[in-house]
């Protein structure tokens, strides 16, 4: 359970978690010293790492970290070893680790208007660990998800599945309580201030987040919407922080077009290339393969696996990297674990691709999961594919958990490999016209309200010559013209 142990605590410093719920609760980080704190987000670092990986993008990262660590020298805590790092998300969130391990997705960085609004971020952030927040409250059924007790051997995956079933395959996202955001808030104006960015800037990060969620249109996602209430409501308080805190440039600084320049090509969105369902089918174009998921299940693509759970909720199907040599040994090294007895090994290659499988019964502590279980080599690359259930109802879930399991073959149609996200391209007004007249002279009609969004803008403003703007324009996926 280590790996949901060490999540738990990543999650404990979002940006977003605004709550409007009043807890009550300990700072049980000041349980810790300084040491164990920044021990316990060393630990937790390598996990976020592989959870989101990090954005391919070593100046934006540089500019980052630069920045990140100018706003911490300001804090309480300037002594403290801090690190920033750009998550390769499409999720649009900003959080921290106990012991000053901060982090940004590219995905709010798109929604970023000018560098004080970053500034006031890695502000907030900065902020959680410097007052040493803690996790406030974590819910009933989080403990319930912790304490679930499915057994060591199988606890990763299944660990996933509950992420899943939640309909969440993020880390599991803790509310701050209210003191606690706006104590972050505050903090982040100081530093602001005391960099001599105009502190007000960061109202309009709370109000873009408010809007981005609340719309179906422009990166919102599920999980934000679900675990973090509209911020709008903060805006007012910050204003009034803002109007009397100490800022030391005249006129403060906001620096929007140099920080919108360093946005130019930035992925947005979902990035196809990493894999992407076209109904129950998946195709993962920079891995070249393809597989077909049993039509009716639930399915997820994250950086570690690729998953499917069944209508029931009690089977689930799970694609990762193996690990070994080759699928044969591998099959064996997996059927070798205590509590796992395999039956019908076969090493039948799959859509010509060698391959070994076998059937399994899995004793946990408190439960008997059946499954089957394919390895297969291709381009170099070990899978393993495991689909298991419980074993009460597993019969009825057997036949389409095989069928999909040998549904694994290469891609090789350019249809489906030759796909592209969307970036960001930078795009500077050549005269004085409209934003709907703009939008049509880039062809960007229909992403109108997206880059209202990302441009704070409202309406159909009229544009300044020389105006420069953040529109998400390529992309290509089957289908499109
Ligand atoms: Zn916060």
């Amino acid at each position: 359970m280590s790996v949901r142990v060490v999540l738990l605590f990543a999650a404990v410093m979002v940006l977003g978690g605004c709550t409007k719920d009043y807890v009550t609760g300990g700072y049980t980080f000041n349980l810790y010293n300084e040491d164990q704190e920044v021990a316990m987000g060393a630990q937790a670092d390598p996990a976020i790492v592989a959870q989101y990986g990090l954005y391919p993008d070593e100046e934006l990262s540089q500019y980052i970290d630069r920045l990140g660590q100018q706003v911490a020298r300001t804090s309480q805590r300037p002594q403290l070893e801090y690190t920033f790092r750009v998550l390769d998300s499409p999720v649009i969130n900003a959080f921290a680790l106990p012991g000053g391990y901060i982090y940004v997705t590219r995905g709010i960085l798109a929604y970023l208007d000018s560098e004080a609004e970053l500034a006031g971020v890695l502000g907030h952030e900065i902020g959680h660990v410097t007052a040493r927040h803690s996790v406030d409250q974590i819910s009933r059924a989080q403990v319930a998800q912790l304490g679930l007790g499915v057994g060591m051997i199988l606890a990763p995956e299944l660990q996933r599945f509950e992420g899943l079933a939640s309909a969440s395959l993020g880390l599991l996202f803790l509310k701050f309580g209210r003191d606690d955001e706006r104590q972050a808030d505050e903090l982040g104006v100081r530093y602001m201030g005391r960099l001599g960015y105009d502190p007000a800037q960061l109202s309009g990060v709370m109000g873009m987040l408010g809007r981005v969620t609340s719309g179906g249109e422009g990166g919102g996602t599920p999980e934000w919407l679900s675990t973090h209430p509209n911020p709008e409501n903060r805006e007012g308080a910050i204003l009034q922080l803002a109007e009397t805190a100490e800022v030391t440039s005249d006129p403060p600084k906001v620096l929007r077009e140099a920080f919108v320049e360093r946005l130019d090509g930035l992925v947005f969105g979902e990035n196809p290339r990493e894999g992407y369902f076209r109904d129950a089918h998946f195709y993962h174009p920079d891995m070249r393969f393809q597989m077909e998921f049993p039509s009716g299940w639930q399915t997820a693509n994250s950086r570690q696996a690729v998953q499917g759970l069944s209508p029931q909720e009690d089977a689930v199907l799970a694609l990762t990297l193996g690990e070994g040599t080759g699928a044969g040994a591998a099959l064996r090294s997996f059927l070798a674990q205590d509590g796992i007895q395999g039956a019908g090994l076969s090493e039948a290659s799959v859509n010509g691709l060698p391959a070994a499988a076998a059937d399994f019964r899995a004793l946990t502590e408190d439960q008997v999961l059946d499954g089957r279980v394919l390895f297969l080599e291709h381009a170099g690359t070990l899978f393993r594919i495991l689909a298991y259930g419980v074993s009460s109802s597993w019969a009825g879930n057997r036949s389409a958990a095989r069928t999909a399991l040998e549904s694994f073959r290469p891609l090789t149609d350019p249809t489906y490999l030759n796909v592209e996200p969307l970036r960001i391209r930078v795009v500077r007004v050549p005269r004085a016209m409209s934003l709907d007249g703009f939008l049509a002279q880039e062809g960007a009609q229909d992403r109108g309200e997206e880059v209202r969004l990302l441009n704070r803008l409202e309406g159909n403003p009229r544009l300044q010559a020389g105006q420069v703007l953040k529109i998400p324009t390529g992309g290509r996926l089957p289908g499109d013209h």
